[in-house]
C-alpha cells in the first residue's frame, strides 16, 4: 500500500516529518479561514456550522478561529485532527492552508532542535519537548 506523507515536503527539505512526533500540531493557535472550514467540512462530510463547531473556537481576543486542541499523550495538547499514535494529520488532503505553508522553507526549526537533542542524548528516537 502506497504510504502517504503526513505534511508537504520541499524537494529539498532538511526535514522529515515521518520522524518528528508532531511540534507544529501542537502550536495551541493555529488559525483557520473559512474556506479552511469548508474543505474541512466537504472532506469529512458534514455541513459548513456543524465542521465550524466541531473543528474550530472563537478566539474573541484575537477575533479569529482556532483549530480545537485535545489533550496530548506527548506534549500538553494538540490539534484535534492529529493522530496521536501514528503522530500525523488524519485530514492530510484537507487540512489548513497554514498547514501546507509550514514551515514554508527547506528547514523546519523544530526538526533541527530535533536532530541536535536525539544526537546529544545518542538516542534516534528520542523526543524532546521544548
Ligand atoms: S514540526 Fe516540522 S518536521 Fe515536525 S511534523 Fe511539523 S513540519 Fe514536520
Ligand atoms: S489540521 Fe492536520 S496538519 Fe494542521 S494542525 Fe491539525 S493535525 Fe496538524
Amino acid at each position: 500500500m502506497k504510504k502517504s506523507k503526513p505534511f508537504p515536503i520541499p524537494v529539498r527539505a532538511k526535514y522529515s516529518c515521518l520522524k518528528c512526533p508532531g511540534y507544529c500540531c501542537s502550536y495551541p493557535e493555529i488559525e483557520v479561514t473559512p474556506r479552511d472550514i469548508e474543505r474541512l467540512a466537504k472532506h469529512v462530510g458534514l455541513d459548513y456550522r456543524q465542521a465550524e463547531e466541531r473543528f474550530t473556537k472563537y478566539d474573541p481576543g484575537e477575533k479569529v478561529r482556532l483549530l480545537r486542541h485535545r489533550k496530548d499523550n506527548v506534549f500538553e495538547s494538540t490539534c484535534m485532527l492529529f493522530d496521536q499514535e501514528k503522530r500525523r494529520c488524519t485530514v492530510y488532503e484537507a487540512r489548513p492552508a497554514v498547514c501546507r505553508e509550514y514551515p514554508d522553507s527547506p528547514r523546519c526549526g523544530y526538526y533541527d532542535f530535533l536532530q541536535f537533542e536525539r544526537a546529544h542524548q545518542d538516542d534516534p528516537e528520542f523526543i524532546a519537548l521544548t
